[in-house]
């Protein structure tokens, strides 16, 4: 008799994870729990801002693999055999947009096509953030400035965002990722308040943001800094002598206390620069495509907006 009933609640169980399983990964860990109980949300993201950003308001709910990693250029990426498999398998799919990624034609949309993707799971962060153009003016796609994550206003719609599809995908968990989200969002209005206090504590002549790539642009807008910089995007030509020539007229003609260099570009450009116009470089580097391995200094989105805007302010008060 035992035995039978048994057998009656073991298929009962299974008809049950049969009819609303089909979520489940293929972790074969054999429990007859579906994944909104016990199971971690299986999240692919393109970049490390968006991974730090996804590990911070899925918490312990989500398992994040991230595609580009530190050091590697955004803008152009080959998916390794193990990105593939991980895309394959995801809940949800996120990545920056305006063309950080190559665009329509670019690595990630083309690695969402062959894996077979459904369009729902996958999450553009910037769908509500107006481009701004390299060129100055409105052009194609290819012109979009993918850099809008810089500036900390926009990181908080991408992180609504981003809350906002962890409950489309994962209803189940919703308080979870609320509160998460609403904790996270609330301290990137801190950072957003810091930016126009710390921006406006640098004397207005002084408030001229020099880098080698065109990546401060929304940052700079929003907060009433002027930009000026070698390239436009690292997808270009970097460095090449007209670039430099026409950044030391530049300077020629404005009374700038320092330049800066990001983490992940070459340095050699600027230095030509700083040579030639004698001004300084500062001395620690300011970061734009990336945050830092785990354990570095700058090794979270907010550590990264906080970072900069710390740099950006020292510098630029300091008389030369
Ligand atoms: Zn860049």
């Amino acid at each position: 008799m035992k035995i039978v009933w048994k057998w009656v609640l073991a298929s009962m169980a299974m008809f049950v994870l049969a009819a609303c399983g089909t979520t489940n990964n293929d972790l074969g860990d054999g429990t007859n729990n579906t994944r909104s109980e016990n199971e971690s949300l299986q999240v692919v993201t393109s970049f490390t801002i968006i991974a730090d950003m996804a590990r911070e308001i899925g918490g312990d709910a989500v398992d994040v693999h991230n595609l580009v990693p530190t050091g590697t250029d955004p803008h152009e990426y080959e998916p390794l055999p193990e990105d593939i498999k991980k895309a394959t398998d995801a809940d949800v799919l996120f990545y920056n947009g305006l063309n950080l990624e190559g665009g329509k034609n670019g690595w990630f949309y083309r690695m969402i096509d062959s894996v077979g993707q459904k369009e729902e799971n996958v999450f553009n962060l910037t769908n509500r953030v107006e481009p701004m153009y390299l060129s100055g003016e409105e052009g194609t796609e290819e012109e979009i400035n993918p850099h809008a994550f810089i500036d900390p206003a926009v990181g908080i719609k991408m992180a609504e965002d981003m809350r906002d599809a962890f409950v489309e995908v994962d209803p189940e968990r919703t308080d979870y990722y609320k509160k998460r989200g609403d904790e996270y969002i609330s301290r990137l209005e801190g950072v957003v308040q810091e930016y126009e206090d710390k921006i406006k504590d640098i004397p207005d002549e002084n408030r001229i943001l020099v880098t080698s790539e065109r990546a401060f642009q929304y940052m700079a807008s929003r907060y009433g800094l002027e930009e000026a910089f070698i390239w436009e995007i690292d997808t270009e030509e970097n460095g090449s002598p007209e670039q430099i020539k026409s950044l030391v007229g530049y300077l020629e003609e404005h009374k700038v206390p320092v330049l800066f260099i990001e983490s992940n570009v070459d340095r050699r450009p600027m230095e030509t620069v700083s040579n030639e116009s004698d001004i300084p470089i500062s001395e620690k580097p300011i970061y734009s495509d990336e945050i830092g391995q785990s354990g570095e200094e700058v090794d979270t989105y907010i550590k990264f907006l906080k970072y900069n805007i710390k740099l950006i302010h020292d510098e630029l008060s300091e008389q030369y």
